[in-house]
């Protein structure tokens, strides 16, 4: 199969072989038709399968008919990376069709979005947080909209954006079609579907599994020996782009702090960076300028960097969607991956529960020639010790700002 036959309008066509993709991933062959003949989709999809096309593609077909300067298509996502990232996307994909785009989230000035807005455009791509600011302040009008797609629901009620949602339905037109993605689907999201699809198509990519080119392998180690182990594994270890994940923000800053110590090109990625310290260490890293980012699972969602050759789980995640979530950013786009996992007694739990969704047990790993038995060194590395830090002003903003 390839993408001739899904008839897209001949802009469209050209770009998507301007990008690069000769043969539709499963999900975009089972998607773009589907989406294209107007139904609703559930589609349970991880990142790294392709979706951000499979629903872009059938859009930008169906906007090419129909009025221009209205917001038409509404995409919300979890975090603006993403966001960003899927705006990016419909960028490249419609070039020379003059469909506008544009991002609404927090952390930025909320004024240029409000005169794009103002100046007409058929795309936007939303984080709920600031949508609903907008839609407060009456600075978007999304009566027209044809299309809602909501992309990584199950984040987003991770993030305790499901109220939000709810509200935001409340200002799009009951006549449209919905497109949900999810990688996984605890209740809230069956619920949700329930109460926003109507007659959905169910798709389903890659549910609960991993991309088969990422090869995963546990390293049982404690925890003050992490970072140590973390750089004799990076020193012993040909890699491309390396993504780090940490449980917090202030280890993952501590964490790319050492690095830099021990001379590694690498930076951190955690909410307490400004929107502009962000998109620098985004796009060093994924202009292979920075070859390591640290980041915790908010921060890095929506990471879509294919030359990652290896995701190293300094902390456990703490569930098996997150786990399944991190190492879908390498192996992206049919390349090999690599996914190192830290583990300390703790999380053989979850680790047997990673086992159980995998149907095989992981390999486990040790270097022959790290000392293991190292104690830690000094009280502030004692683990029952806590250091307790002065309390930084929460900033005020939209609520896009304040999550992770
Ligand atoms: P996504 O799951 O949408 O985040 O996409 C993962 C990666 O696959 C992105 O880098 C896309 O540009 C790429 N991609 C999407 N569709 C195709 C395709 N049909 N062929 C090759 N690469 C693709």
């Amino acid at each position: 199969m390839n993408f001739d036959s899904f008839n897209l309008q001949p802009d469209i066509l050209s770009n998507v072989r301007a990008v690069g993709y000769e043969t539709p991933t499963p999900i975009q062959q089972q998607s773009i038709p589907t989406i294209l003949s107007g139904k609703d989709v559930m589609g349970l999809a991880q990142t790294g399968t392709g979706k951000t096309a499979a629903f872009v593609l059938p859009i930008l077909h169906r906007l090419m008919q129909g009025p221009r300067s209205v917001v038409r298509a509404l995409i919300v996502a979890p975090t603006r990376e993403l966001a960003q990232q899927i705006h990016e996307a419909i960028v490249e994909l419609s070039k020379g069709t003059k469909l506008r785009s544009m991002t609404c989230y927090g952390g930025v000035n909320i004024n240029p979005q409000i005169k794009n807005l103002k100046s007409g455009v058929e795309i936007v791509v939303a984080c709920p947080g600031r949508l609903l600011d907008h839609i407060q302040q009456r600075t978007i009008n999304l009566e027209k909209v044809e299309v809602l797609v909501l992309d990584e629901a199950d984040q987003m009620f991770d993030m305790g954006f499901l109220p939000s949602i709810r509200k935001l339905l409340r200002h799009v037109p009951k006549n449209r079609q919905t497109l949900l993605f999810s990688a996984t689907m605890p209740s809230e999201i069956n619920d949700l579907a329930r109460d926003v699809l109507r007659n959905p198509i169910t798709i389903e990519a890659g549910h609960s599994a991993p991309a088969s080119s990422v090869q995963q392998t546990l390293f049982p180690v404690e925890q003050h020996l992490k970072s140590d182990l973390l750089i004799k594994i990076l020193h012993k270890t040909k890699t491309d782009s390396v993504l780090v994940f940490t449980r917090t923000k202030h280890s993952a800053k501590k964490v790319a702090q050492k690095l830099l110590d021990a001379g590694f090109s690498a930076t951190s990625l955690q909410g307490n960076l400004s929107q502009n310290k962000r998109l620098t260490a985004m796009n060093g890293f994924r202009d292979g300028s920075l070859q390591i980012l640290v980041a915790t699972d908010i921060a890095a969602r929506g990471i879509d960097v294919t030359t990652v050759s290896h995701v190293i789980n300094y902390d456990m995640p703490s569930t098996v969607e997150a786990y399944i979530h991190r190492i879908g950013r390498t192996g992206r786009a049919e390349r090999d991956g690599e996914a190192y996992t830290f583990t300390q007694h703790e999380d053989q739990h979850l680790v047997r529960k990673i086992e159980r969704v995998l149907g095989s047990k992981l390999a486990q790993r040790k270097l022959d020639d790290f000392n293991y038995d190292a104690k830690a060194a000094g009280i502030a590395r004692h683990p029952t010790l806590k250091i307790v830090h002065s309390r930084r002003p929460v900033q005020k903003g939209s609520q896009d700002d304040q999550r992770r």
